[in-house]
């Protein structure tokens, strides 16, 4: 069983409770574990087989550890089915809806029966809401609002789970021995933010067999067709998994035609018509003769373009920049030397600065900057200036034992509405990096946030602009700014834009990260990591950089530590 499923256990577990009003320690303990179980790295059901302990990890007592080994072995706990029983089954659901909470989905339920989505759309729709107690025609609303967000979502998974189920689906196919070559295509393969289905391309000679192999594979949950060309399955999780057979001369042809996107390729088989040529998925055709089609690089090259990395396939000029070879040099995972946001113990982490530099050392790096709460913050026990001050030399010394490594004495102090920091400038004088980040009145109307955020970035103090757009993939949506202005303010001041690399923030996203390249503004990839394991999510913003076409040099941290110490240096 994937990890996957006993975190949705226990994320159900704390939804209910919370419906139920049950107090507030039980209910993170739950959103906790689900959390911790969604994290981890190595599979629950291998750790119980080897005999590990759970309750080493984090947030893991003895009571979750039991309820862990009982839905491995029955697929669910007592817990929760005795739970459901005290709830319409679906009610949990409305809680997804952004806005909703336990409060208000008590209210809908007891007074007009709610008991689905299905429910509350007609409920909304009707205008059956706005006269509740506590809710109003800008509930009823934002509900609406929520309602579509949410449908837009339904079905697509996070590119993390999704690279989740990619490395657990490798294991077993490269023990599959019929299965000569695979490889995942797809949305994923361009590293969307989301994805709907894995398209999985498959060389097998004996494909009966190798249809066998793949079908053993254990989290398969439901297995929706199978046949010479295809095999279909959907997984526990919900992810479906399409597995096409492909001969061994179309292979290239193929991983373009379900690479995508399909407005990328539109633009390519018109290209091949004008050289009289015929693009599809079993190669580029001269009438009948095939010219290409087993590598992309030999049906690209026929087309007289350079290969184009998949990231860039979304019909936003990269087929004319292949053209004239420009495409850009893009940034990868191997060119980043170290990580500028990073919370510890003196806020909402849960490692020490020296357990964050030991690791950061570990994964190859040459630098990482400590970059806790300011006070505004109080939900994150953010620092108020002498907290901070105190903190920013307990780094300092945890950085003077470090050799060759630069531990940065930093913060993430929050924009305040009025565009103010919430710390004094002469602390923010005093540290090595600044971000600033919005962490509140994200509905503030364009033009007032807008100078919100230029006051930020004209402060002289401030380094690098935290997650810019402080949206929650699917949750929150971003905020909204004059884009152009704050970002020219940026270039002008040598504000360096964040690419928070959190799976569900993604921010900036990649049509921005494109225009502030254009722009002439530095991005800076950061993890934002509150524990060690969130260190290895910088992937997830590697790929949104290379989808907004970044290069190197457009990457701050990409800097050795002495070049971005000569960078740093305050004139
Ligand atoms: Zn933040
Ligand atoms: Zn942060």
């Amino acid at each position: 069983m994937e990890n996957a499923r006993i975190a949705a256990v226990f994320g159900r577990i704390a939804d209910i409770l919370e419906i139920l009003g049950e107090n507030a320690f039980r209910i993170r303990s739950y959103r906790n574990a689900s959390r911790t179980v969604g994290d981890l790295t190595e599979t629950l059901a291998d750790m119980v087989a080897e005999g590990k302990d759970l309750t080493d990890l984090p947030g893991i007592g003895d009571s979750l550890a039991g309820k862990i080994r009982e839905i491995l072995a029955s697929g669910t706990c007592e817990m929760l089915e005795d739970l459901q029983k005290r709830l319409p089954a679906h009610l949990p659901d409305l809680l997804h809806v952004k806005g909703l909470g336990p409060k208000k989905v008590k209210v809908l339920y007891e007074r007009l029966g709610i008991q689905s989505l299905g429910d509350l759309k007609t409920a909304a729709g009707a205008g059956k809401i706005r006269d509740l107690d506590g809710m109003g025609a800008k509930t009823e609303q934002n509900i609406l609002q929520g309602l579509a967000t949410l449908e837009s979502e339904a079905g697509r998974i996070g590119i993390k789970e999704a690279a989740d189920a990619v490395r657990a689906l490798g294991r077993h196919l490269d023990g599959v021995e019929a299965v000569r070559r695979w490889q995942v295509a797809g949305s994923f393969r361009r590293r969307r933010e989301t994805i709907g289905d894995l398209d999985v391309l498959v060389e097998a000679p004996q494909r009966e067999q190798a249809a066998d192999g793949i079908l053993a594979y254990r989290p398969i949950e439901t297995i929706l067709a199978r046949g010479g060309q295809k095999v279909s399955v959907a997984l526990v999780e919900g992810l479906q998994v399409d597995f096409r057979f492909v001969d061994t001369q179309a292979f290239g042809a193929a991983m373009m035609y379900f690479t995508g996107s399909k407005a990328h390729n539109i633009v390519l088989r018109k290209r091949a018509q004008k050289r009289r040529l015929k693009l599809n998925e079993y190669g580029l055709f001269r009438g009948k003769r095939r010219v290409a089609g087993e590598t992309e690089e030999e049906v690209f090259a026929a087309l007289d373009l350079p290969w184009i990395p998949p990231e860039l396939r979304e019909d936003r000029g990269e087929i004319d920049a292949a053209a004239e070879r420009k495409l850009p040099n893009l940034v990868e995972p191997a060119d980043i030397r170290g990580d500028l946001h990073a919370h510890s113990t003196a806020t909402d982490g849960a490692n020490t600065p020296r357990q964050l530099a030991d690791a950061a050392r570990q994964r190859g790096y040459q630098y990482l900057a400590v970059t806790d709460h300011s006070q505004a913050v109080t939900i994150a026990g953010g620092l108020k200036a002498s907290d901070l001050r105190r903190h920013a030399d307990r780094v300092r010394r945890v950085n003077a034992d470090l050799d060759g490594f630069w531990l940065l004495a930093g913060v993430e102090v929050d924009i305040l509405n009025d565009g103010r920091l919430d710390l004094p400038q002469k602390v923010l004088e005093g540290l090595d990096w600044v971000v600033a980040s919005v962490h509140s009145a994200f509905s503030l109307a364009e033009a007032k946030m807008t100078d919100r955020i230029l006051a930020a970035v004209r402060s002289g103090v401030v380094h690098c602009l935290g997650h810019p757009f402080g949206r929650i993939i699917g949750r929150r949506d971003p905020i909204r700014f004059d884009v152009d202005r704050v970002f020219e303010a940026c270039r002008e001041a040598g504000v360096c834009l964040e690419i928070n690399a959190y799976p569900d923030r993604l921010d900036l996203p990649d049509v921005y990260c494109k225009r502030a390249r254009e722009m002439g503004v530095t991005m800076v990839i950061s993890t934002d990591a509150h524990k060690i394991a969130d260190l290895d999510l910088m992937e997830f913003g590697v790929s949104v950089a290379r989808r907004g076409w970044l290069e190197k040099a457009d990457v701050l941290n990409t800097l050795s530590a002495s070049s971005l110490r000569k960078r740093l240096t305050r004139s």
